[in-house]
Order: C-alpha cells, then structure tokens, then sequence
C-alpha cells in the first residue's frame, strides 16, 4: 500500500478477529462472536472496548434474554458511517468509481469516459473522480484515508506497480504511488477480478466460507480463488488464472502464445473468431454472432456451445484442484449464458472429480459499478493488518 505509512486499524488477533466478523454480519452477540471466533466471552469484550472507544463498533439495547437466563446482553455492531473508503476500477475506456462505508455499501458513484490512456493522463483523470466522488458530502471528505484501485492484468499489490495491463499496455506503472501523490489518499492497487473475489467472499456469496472462486466470463477468463480465509496470490502473483488452463493441446492459439487454452475457445474474441469463421462472415461483429446463435444458426450455436465446454472443464478443474465450497460465476459474459449455460453446467459436472462436483456454481451479475466497489473493499483491507 502507498504511502508506505499504512492505517491499520487494528493490529492484534483478537481485534481483528471481531472486527472483520462484524464487517460482514452486524450486529452479533458477545457470546456468538465468542463462539464463532474461539476467544472467551471477556477477550471479546476487551478486545471490543478500543474500537468501541474510536467510533467503529456500538453497543446496541440489550437484547431481552429468557426469564432465568442471566443478565441482558448488548449486542455489537459496526457504525459503517465511522469511515469510507473510495475505489475506483480502471476498465479499457472509462473509469468507474464509488464511495463505500465500512460495511461496503455503496454509498455514491460516478464514471468518467478515459481520453488519453497513458499513466500521467488516467492518474490525473482518477485524481478528479476522486475529489468528485469526495465532494458528495463533507463527512466523506473528513473521514475517507484509502483508495483501492482495480485494473486488470499482472498487478504486483504489494509493490503497488502495474507490472503489466493489455488494456493501455501499461508496462511496470507505479500507479499506487502515482495515485497516491494525485489524490492525498493511501492508495492498494490490485488486480480487478482479485478484487471483485475479496469483495464477494468478505460481503457477498464467500462470507464465511475458506475455500472460495469466482470465476468471470467474458472478453477474458479469470479466477480469483480464496484458501484457508486468504486470497491466494501465488509466489509470482498470478495464482488462478483459469483461462489458461490448456485442455486440447490441438486446440486453437491463445493470446498468451500457448495452444488449447480455455480463453483460447472461450472468450468473447475466440467465440467471434470461430463464428466468422465457420460462417464466412468477416463482417461481424459479437452482437452479431450472438443474434445468428439466438436465431438458431447451426454454426453460431456450436461456437457458444464450445465456450460453454471449455469453461466447465476449465472450471471443473480447479474444483478437483482445491475443492472450493462455492464458485460465483460473473462477468459481462454473463450475458450469454443463455447460449452456453447448460453447455457450461454439462461439462462442470462430467469432469469434476467426485465429492468435488457437490460444489454449486452461482451465477452472479455484477454490473460496473460493483467491480469499483470491489476495489473500495481491497482499500478497506487496508484497516487490516
Ligand atoms: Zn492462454
């Protein structure tokens, strides 16, 4: 995180045990945060007092107990007011940014359409969304200290460096720390679809759960995946991409130079590719092979029906790989589904290996608007040690 004097919050086990408990389901009992987090009733009690005394967490009524079952007790709740956080995701042609509060709602956003892609360029553009967004109300000016920024490709978080992104073909941008000198605000940057799975599992589909996916569908496709509670970065950074699992070594040429990649069959591009193709129709374009499909022509039908295969094997085999407990199925390919779906759910379930295929897929719209909220949670993060 830029700059290097981050804001955590909270620092010991227990503080942050309740705190990221409460984030995602507030309020909760004493007893039931004692319960879920393995500490006594007294740790959570003392470990509740300091952040009680900042403004995070209030004490609601005591709830009424039985006659004969002991003294009421206060239930805790975060005041999601206390602070906000801005994210902000960079997508090929326009910026997207939101303001969310400490539960991730959002609270206000807006978009900016980008001009000139290079770094100096997008940061001065992200620098004026930024102040937009904080004009809204004074209290989000007064009370917002972190930025978290989305942007897809190879994104080195802790350095806070862009190391690569196709969409301006961006090589190593320190774009954190540009950011950072622009706005005023400690700046994570991390890479979109990550950021979209932090947000899911720490306040959407994944709460609770340790071992989570989400997958997206679309232009690319890419997993962020959850282990042990944790996002799983891997030693280079680029743990999951599902995409480029190769699962037909006589398969098509993929963009990343290897042969047989889902991505390769699967993405919008590939899916046009093979449209026109088997269609001698250079002139389309996506939507168009979209309405040849839905209109029932044999060729187009194949080619979303090869997608929807390569997806489910490609997804299937990072269930058999990890054993996720839920997989959310997103991105803008979402659209399609109905041309792929039952292709997709066929192919999941012949290739998954055993009690591996208990795991649902859920499929999950998220619109732009939610990706910029997903990086809001990876500037929230921030609070964490
Ligand atoms: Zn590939």
């Amino acid at each position: 995180m830029f700059p290097n004097h981050a804001h955590p919050l909270v620092t010991a086990p227990a503080e942050t045990a309740i705190l990221a408990m409460l984030l995602a389901e507030s309020p909760l009992s004493r007893v039931e945060l004692a319960r879920r987090t393995g500490l006594s009733s007294t740790a959570v009690t003392k470990a509740a007092r300091p952040l009680i005394d900042d403004g995070y967490l209030h004490e609601l009524p005591p709830e009424r107990t039985a006659p004969g079952a002991g003294r009421p007790v206060n239930p805790l709740a975060v005041t999601a007011e206390r602070e906000f956080f801005v994210g902000v995701k960079i997508s090929a042609d326009t910026l997207y940014g939101t303001v969310c509060d400490l539960r991730a709602r959002t609270r206000t956003s807006a978009h900016r359409p980008l001009g000139d892609r290079d770094p100096e360029s997008v940061c001065a553009l992200l620098a004026d969304l930024v102040d937009e967004l904080l004009d809204t109300k004074p209290e989000f000016r007064s009370r917002t200290r972190h930025l978290g920024i989305a942007v897809s490709g190879d994104v080195d978080r802790d350095a806070g460096r862009v190391r690569y992104s196709g969409l301006s073909r961006w090589h190593d941008v320190p774009l954190a720390e540009m950011a950072s000198r622009a706005t005023g605000l400690a700046v994570t940057l991390e890479n979109d679809v990550k950021a979209i799975t932090v947000a899911e599992h720490w306040f959407g589909e994944g709460i609770g759960t340790e071992y989570f996916a989400l997958v997206t569908i679309g232009a690319g496709i890419g997993s962020g995946l959850v282990v042990n509670g944790q996002l799983l970065a891997g030693a280079y950074g680029v743990a999951g991409e599902v995409g480029h699992i190769s699962i037909d070594p006589a398969g098509p040429l993929c963009s990343c130079g290897q042969v047989g990649c889902v991505e390769a069959t699967a993405s919008s591009e590939a899916i046009l590719a093979a449209v026109r193709g088997a269609t001698g129709r250079p002139d389309l374009d996506f939507d168009g092979a979209v309405q040849l499909a839905r209109g029932g022509d044999p060729a187009a039908r194949d080619a979303f029906a090869r997608a929807g295969h390569a997806i489910g094997v490609g997804i299937a085999s990072l269930v058999s790989l990890f054993g996720p407990e839920r997989v959310v199925v997103t991105g803008e390919g979402l659209d399609t589904y109905d041309l792929f779906g039952t292709h997709i759910k066929e192919a999941y379930a012949a290739h998954c290996f055993k009690a591996a295929g208990k795991c649902p897929l859920t499929l999950r719209p998220l619109p732009w608007e939610e990706w910029a909220r997903g990086a809001a949670v990876v500037g929230l993060q921030a609070l964490f040690p």
